[in-house]
């Protein structure tokens, strides 16, 4: 008797489930008709507006490093191991070869398609999609899921479906207007499932005093960034930032955000950088230098070749140095507080770490109680999850992509072989 497997959301982790669980019915020789449904016109929404629209689709790299790279919890390294070893960076890019999508690697390791175009990768999912025999309910927003006699029941707007397995791939919370709202996780807590607080990550940072009208669209490069309370850092980040008329964004206001919304949940915090990469003793040591061979002149000439110019005066200000100090005048405590400017300059108090904003959102069903083998629920045994809106939050370079693929692969596949072992 033909079985039949639903999943719900089309984005990178639902698509891949739908193969996994088309190549595995195929291989096993299983009767079984997978239904993939999607919410918007068209599949993969966050694939076309991935990396800026040129789509970061993975990251190159054995498995390991991966893991290690991509995912700063170690809860999270161990949870996704097996299902990137399952369905690796190379099966991806593979199977969009496949199709004439020929990819590179940036030499950070980001796997961008050579045309740059985010259309191309969806367009091979589509097309090996058609290929698979996978039946697309596209516009169809699952409303409501009834799991009954170990049987799903699916509403639609104007219908409903019956499965005999389910797997929920909707995604995360965040950049809410392309139709991520959290449905799935709404529908599996109300299963019993435990739902980790939902947090922004992958996002920027607003500032309670936003930088200076002069400032914004500045960027401070290989800064240092730090999540601090009462002086004490709690996370940092090393990159890029881009100044915002809301406050940080840029790699590493983004790589530091998803602790920063934690530790919010216990107070308020401050981001500070250290704006030149070397700890204070270095920093006193170059300063004293600069200061012995260029006494004649005005600090901010060597200011203006370590940091961008408009952002000068205002390092100077945050150290109470008049802007046209020389090298031969510096006291003592000033030099001390350009050295604390330099290493601990302060943006202030965050605002907000919006989670809208967020390019993955933190939180979402507890690893605890899904089987990382299979992606299937602790709770019931015909339930299984994929993509974004487990509690897995990967960070910039095309992780998180990968870490949807990859439990999708896993939870599709797993879905036919425990179909066709009960058939
Ligand atoms: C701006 C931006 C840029 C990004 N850039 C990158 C990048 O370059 N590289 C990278 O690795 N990651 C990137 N990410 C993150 C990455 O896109 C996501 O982590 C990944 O797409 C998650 O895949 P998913 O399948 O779990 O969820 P999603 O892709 O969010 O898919 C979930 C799908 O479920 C559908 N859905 C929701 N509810 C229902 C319902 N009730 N019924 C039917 N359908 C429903 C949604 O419409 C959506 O299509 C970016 C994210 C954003 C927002």
């Amino acid at each position: 008797m033909t079985k039949r497997i639903a999943i719900i959301g089309g984005g990178a982790g639902g698509i891949c489930a739908a193969l996994g669980a088309a190549r595995t019915a195929r291989e096993q020789g299983s009767q079984i008709e997978v239904h993939l449904f999607e919410r918007n016109p068209r599949l993969g929404i966050k694939i076309l507006i991935s990396g800026g629209g040129k789509c970061n689709i993975t990251h190159a790299g054995p498995v390991e490093e991966l893991l290690r790279e991509g995912f700063p919890h170690k809860n999270e390294q161990r949870f996704l191991k097996y299902a990137l070893h399952s369905y690796t960076n190379e099966d991806v890019l593979a199977m969009l070869s496949s199709h004439g999508v020929t990819c590179h690697a940036r030499d950070n390791g980001r796997v961008f398609p050579d045309s740059g175009r985010a259309d191309d990768v969806l367009s091979a999912f589509e097309t090996e999609l058609r290929a698979a025999d996978v039946t697309l309910h596209l516009n169809s927003r699952v409303t409501a899921i009834e799991h009954v006699d170990n049987s799903w029941n699916i509403k639609i707007r104007g219908g409903g479906y019956q499965a005999d397995a389910l797997i929920l791939a909707t995604g995360g919370t965040s950049y809410r207007k392309v139709g991520t709202t959290g449905d799935g996780l709404a529908y599996v807590e109300k299963l019993g499932h435990t739902i980790v607080p939902i947090r922004a990550a992958l996002a920027p940072i607003y500032l309670q005093q936003p930088p200076a009208q002069e400032l914004v669209g500045i960027a401070l490069r290989n800064i240092e960034l730090h999540v601090v309370r009462d002086g004490r850092t709690l996370a940092s980040c090393s990159g890029d930032i881009l100044l915002t008329h809301r406050g940080l964004s840029g790699p590493a206001a983004l790589g530091i955000s998803r602790e920063a919304a934690l530790q919010m949940d216990d107070g308020p915090i401050e981001i500070s950088a250290n704006l030149i990469g070397r700890n204070i003793e270095d920093c006193r040591a170059l300063v004293l230098d600069v200061q012995r061979s260029r006494s004649q002149q005005q600090l901010k000439t060597w200011l203006e070749e370590l940091l961008p110019n408009r952002f000068v005066p205002h390092a100077l200000e945050q150290a109470s140095i008049p802007l046209d100090r020389k090298w031969n005048a510096l006291t003592r405590e000033e030099r001390d507080r350009l050295l604390a400017a330099l290493t601990q300059y302060s943006f202030g108090a965050v605002a907000e770490i919006p989670l809208d904003r967020g390019e993955v959102t933190a939180g979402g069903v507890s690893l605890k109680e899904v089987d990382p083998t299979t992606m299937m629920s602790r709770l019931i045994p015909t339930l299984f999850f994929a993509g974004e809106m487990l509690d897995v939050a990967g960070e910039i370079g095309g992780f998180n992509l990968q870490a949807a693929y990859s439990t999708g692969w896993v939870a599709g596949s797993a879905a036919v072989k425990q179909r066709s072992e009960r058939a």
